[in-house]
Parts: C-alpha cells; structure tokens; sequence
C-alpha cells in the first residue's frame, strides 16, 4: 500500500502559518501566563488573609501565633520555591545526534512509502540508543523537530519542541512537565496540598467561630473564604498528588499511563519500572538529604532509561525488514507481531495518536490543544 504523505504536507502548512501569525506571538505568550498569574495572586492573597487577618488580627494566644507563623512560612516558602523551578527550569536539550540532518530528512520526505520512509530512519538510528517503537514498529521520529525521539520524548505542540520524558504540558505552571521538572512538579503539588490542608485545619475553629457569629470584623470575610478556598484547593489536588505518586511509584509517564510505551517485545506499561524504590529514586535520587527540596537530583540523562530486564539488549536491532537480529526472543518477525496486536486492540493506535503527534500513523493536529501530544 502506498504511503499518504498528507500528514506531513499538513504539519509543514502549520508551521509556515505559525510563522506567517508571528504578529499573535507575543499575545499569545502574554496569555498563556494567566493561568499563573491568577495562582500567584490567590497565594498573595491567601498570605494576607492568613498572616494578617487570621495570626495577627485574630490569634490571641502568643505561643500558638508563633506556631502558625513558623510553620506557615515552612510551607509557604517550599511551595512557592517548588513552583518557581516547575515553570523555569529550562528544557534540557536533546542531543544533536538524534537530530536528522536536512539530507535524510529530505530523503524521509520524499519517500514513497511507509517502508522506505521505515527503512531511512531505521539506518540512520541504528547507533542510536532507543528502544521505543510507535504503534506499527516504526522508529518514532518528530518531524517538526526533526529528530529521533529518545526513549520516553514527546512533542508538545504547545512549547512546540520534543521534551523528553515528557509527562504533560501543565497550564498552571506554563510548562511542559518532563524529565527536567518532574520532581519539582512533584514537590510544587505537595507543598501546595500541605499548604492548603494546615490552611483548613488551623483556621477551622476561627470560621466556626465567625460563622456562628462569635467572632466580628472587617477580617471576617477574608478568613471565610480563605478556609473554603484552602478546602477545595486540597480537595482537588489531592486525587491529582495521589495520582501522580502511583506514576512515580510504577514509573509511568501520564503519556505512558494512556498508552502504553512500546518495545520489541510489544506494549508494556511497566517497561521502565525496576521496583517501586528504584522507581522512587529516578525522580527524586538517591540522597534522602535532597529528596524534600526543589533542587535537580534525578537520576539519569533523561535520554535513555533503565529497562526491565526483557526489554534489555534489543535497542537498534531491527534491521530494514523489521525483523529481529539479536538472538533476544523467539525470532518472530517485529512488524507482524505488532500488527496482531493493534487489531486486537482497538484504543491502541487511537491512544497512540493522541499520544504522539508527529509519528508516522498519527494525524498531527491531534491534540495540539491540550499540548500532551
Ligand atoms: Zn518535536
Ligand atoms: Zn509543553
């Protein structure tokens, strides 16, 4: 069957009419800082209405404002030093020898089909260290960037660049969550829900008072919101910080979790998972010391990754006909097997297409909108 290069005359044409729109950049770089903003000035607020209204106005007793006052500031500074390093950590770059000179590029254009196109990246990434595969077996590769994605990378339409490990692009830090940031995001969501939960639990006994009429003042109304605001805030980013703890915890991407990363050996949702303390220690490293604080100690380059031990040996060993040449498994022929697989599984390449927008048997306009492409 010939290969329709229709997808990639469609993402060339966005290109060139993100560049023609080049006028709306700065308006829309100014708005995608919103998100933030608005979390900046809920925080502001909330210090007001915490330290001013609650401890200083409200809070009789000397021993139990300073309490507060200590412990408030603990998390109030670990929270915004988390956020602060989730939104401007830079992007850590991939390395130029995954990157596809304009020569083989070209090539991969103009090729007629899907198996020549398979056959040039396939030569060209032989030496390079990946082991993951799209959906159909295919060497994944971006095509707006230009490069082989290493293990785990992702192209995000939103900072319009492939972020390795990435987990997704979060608006309420402006930034893709990945491999760079990952731990700081971790951090920035646990010091944020600490935050709010002693938010709730300290000044639960002053809005009980203030709502039963007990208490009065131009501070009343600041320190019944500031006790629903800290409670929803909790609520919500606790299923969030749960959620991303099983993540760590398997060493799973939120990409990976929706679908699954692909080997020679087919999908395996578990295929970078080597224990749940090993797993722990990839984000967070191995010094218990800095574990707690928002300084960079995962481990790794973030380009390859330990496998488990199935997955091992296999990397850049399908030749041009997609078959195996290492003795690793039974022999059987790559393609075919994850052919099977994908008719039997019917959100596989679906999953796979919202996962991953620039790879071969993906339209890429998918999920250019929530940026987890
Ligand atoms: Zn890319
Ligand atoms: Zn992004």
């Amino acid at each position: 069957m010939m290969y329709n290069p229709a997808p990639m005359y469609i993402c060339n044409t966005v290109n060139r009419m993100g560049k023609q729109n080049g006028s709306c950049w700065w308006f829309v770089k100014a708005v995608k800082w919103i998100p933030v903003i608005f979390i900046l000035t809920v925080v502001m607020w909330s210090y007001y209405a915490y330290v001013v209204q609650l401890c200083f106005y409200t809070v009789d007793n000397y021993v139990q404002k300073a309490f507060y006052l200590f412990i408030y500031h603990i998390l109030f500074l670990l929270f915004l030093w988390s956020y602060w390093q989730t939104i401007f950590t830079d992007l850590i770059e991939i390395p130029d020898k995954f990157k596809i000179p304009d020569v083989e590029m070209g090539k991969v254009q103009q090729a007629e089909t899907e198996e020549a196109q398979r056959q040039i990246l396939e030569r060209f990434a032989q030496d390079l260290p990946v082991t993951n595969r799209t959906m159909k077996g295919v060497i994944r590769f971006c095509e707006k960037c230009q490069l082989i994605k290493p293990d785990r990378a992702h192209h995000c339409s939103v900072c319009n660049t492939c972020i390795l490990k990435m987990d997704h692009h979060c608006p309420w830090v402006n930034n893709c969550v990945g491999f760079h940031n990952y731990k700081f995001f971790m951090l920035f969501m646990a010091y944020a829900l600490l935050y709010c939960i002693f938010i709730t639990v300290t000044s639960l006994q002053y809005f009980i008072r203030f709502w039963k009429g007990e208490l009065d003042g131009v501070g009343r109304f600041h320190l019944l919101f500031l006790f629903f605001v800290a409670l929803i805030f909790a609520i919500s980013l606790n299923s969030l910080f749960l959620y991303h703890c099983y993540l760590v915890l398997h060493n799973r991407s939120t990409l990976e979790a929706f679908t699954p990363p692909m080997f020679s050996t087919g999908k395996d949702k578990d295929g970078f998972s080597l224990g749940k303390y090993n797993n722990f220690q990839e984000v967070f490293g191995d010094n218990p010391k800095l574990w707690f604080l928002p300084v960079f100690t995962s481990l790794g380059n973030g380009v390859t990754f330990p496998v488990r031990a199935q997955h091992q040996g296999t990397p850049n060993t399908y030749d041009s006909m997609g078959s195996t040449r290492n003795s690793f498994g039974d022999g059987v022929n790559f393609p075919e097997r994850l052919c099977n697989e994908d008719t039997h599984t019917l959100l596989g390449p679906t999953t796979q297409q919202w996962g991953d927008e620039t790879e071969l048997d993906s339209p890429p306009l998918y999920g250019s909108q929530s940026g987890i492409v």
